[in-house]
């Protein structure tokens, strides 16, 4: 069944113009029961349940499904996918805006916390739909309304004490080449931005979406562009997705990743030094490694911050200091991300 429908929609989506990527962006999951029958589990033998009716609904894209082991309910990609019926627990503590973004929110579709930098919500779609999500609960249709993102632009230009603006979301790389281009050149005609930053898991899912037309935008000399890639766990990194960071690493893109340190994910230090020695193969470097934030619905991925630290102490003891990444915490009110150890 859940086969029989993967390849209708290949087939629905398969243009000549329509590049790779789209195709398999196109090539997902939405259902509970569907992605359970495809990796061979019992539904109603997984000993968390799953919520097979989430407001935040499944979304797994074929080309990260394939990394995922078959029979296994304790994998960790799946755990980062699967509606688990943890997700309906109420947790004190746990709320719809942890970060109370929408007390730095000047105008729709712009973030402005830090000093020097402004995060745009470009979209509100991503790629897959992550369960520790903290954007989860994001109002993106008061954000995304109307003039989409004229205002926030408008506001960039006023502020030039802005240098900085991250392209967030959602995800950024979900939009097309051509509606980024529109987006960069405008951005790239606001004289006091000096640095670009995209910040996207869709590579992570669906390593083709480095391509050739991102490359060239991504080159262009106006600035020197940085990507931070948001993978978790070292078998995310697969070969095809190395090969094109290194391509884009060549062309002068400065590349970092950020994790979540996630419970029954990446909470051991194996993982972690696994996960900074991959993406240093791929010519990335480790930033952040990321509490969770207090988001209604991710309770059961949180690490206390005593083993927080302790994972992170193991990563010092055993690998070299550039491929250690900072342990950070967003706190609301604060002049910049929390750093727990650095
Ligand atoms: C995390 C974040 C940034 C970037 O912080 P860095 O420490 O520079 O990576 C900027 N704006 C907002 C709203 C953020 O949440
Ligand atoms: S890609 Fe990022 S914004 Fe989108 S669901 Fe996953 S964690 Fe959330």
């Amino acid at each position: 069944m859940a086969l029989k429908r993967l390849a209708m929609i290949t087939q629905e989506a398969d243009g000549w113009q329509v590049p790779d990527w789209r195709r398999l962006q196109a090539d997902l999951i939405t259902d509970v029961a569907a992605l359970c029958e495809h990796l061979g589990l019992d539904p109603a033998r997984l000993p968390d349940g799953v919520d097979a009716d989430s407001d935040f609904p499944l979304r797994v894209p074929r080309r990260y499904l394939d990394r995922i082991e078959p029979g296994n309910p304790d994998d960790p990609l799946l755990r980062q996918v699967l509606a688990s019926g943890r997700e309906r627990e109420t947790v004190p503590g746990y709320g719809a805006d942890p970060l109370e973004e929408a007390e730095h929110t000047p105008v729709p579709g712009l973030l402005h916390k830090y000093h020097g930098r402004a995060l745009l919500v470009v979209t509100g779609a991503c790629a897959v739909h992550c369960r520790y999500c903290f954007r989860r609960h994001f109002p993106y249709q008061t954000h995304l309304s109307g003039g989409r993102w004229k205002q926030a632009l408008a506001w960039l230009r006023e502020r030039d004490d802005i240098r900085e603006v991250i392209l967030s979301g959602g995800d950024p790389l979900t939009l097309g080449n051509e509606r980024l281009a529109a987006l960069l050149e405008e951005l790239a005609a606001i004289p006091h931005l000096d640095r670009l930053r995209l910040h996207s898991r869709t590579p992570v899912v669906i390593p083709e979406r480095l391509d050739d037309g991102l490359l060239s935008l991504l080159e262009a000399p106006r600035w020197r562009a940085t990507l931070v890639l948001h993978a978790n766990h070292p078998r995310e990194i697969d070969a095809d997705l190395a090969a094109r960071c290194r391509t884009l690493g060549r062309a002068g893109v400065t590349l970092l990743n950020q994790a979540v340190l996630l419970a029954g994910v990446n909470d051991d230090a194996d993982t972690l030094a696994a996960l900074s020695d991959r993406l240093h193969d791929a010519g990335v470097l480790p930033y952040y490694l990321h509490q969770l934030d207090a988001v209604a619905g991710a309770a059961h991925f949180a690490v206390p911050d005593h083993r927080a630290r302790a994972l992170h102490a193991a990563l010092r003891a055993r690998l070299p200091g550039f491929l250690v990444p900072r342990l950070a915490r967003e706190e609301p009110g604060e002049a910049a991300k929390t750093v727990l150890a650095g």
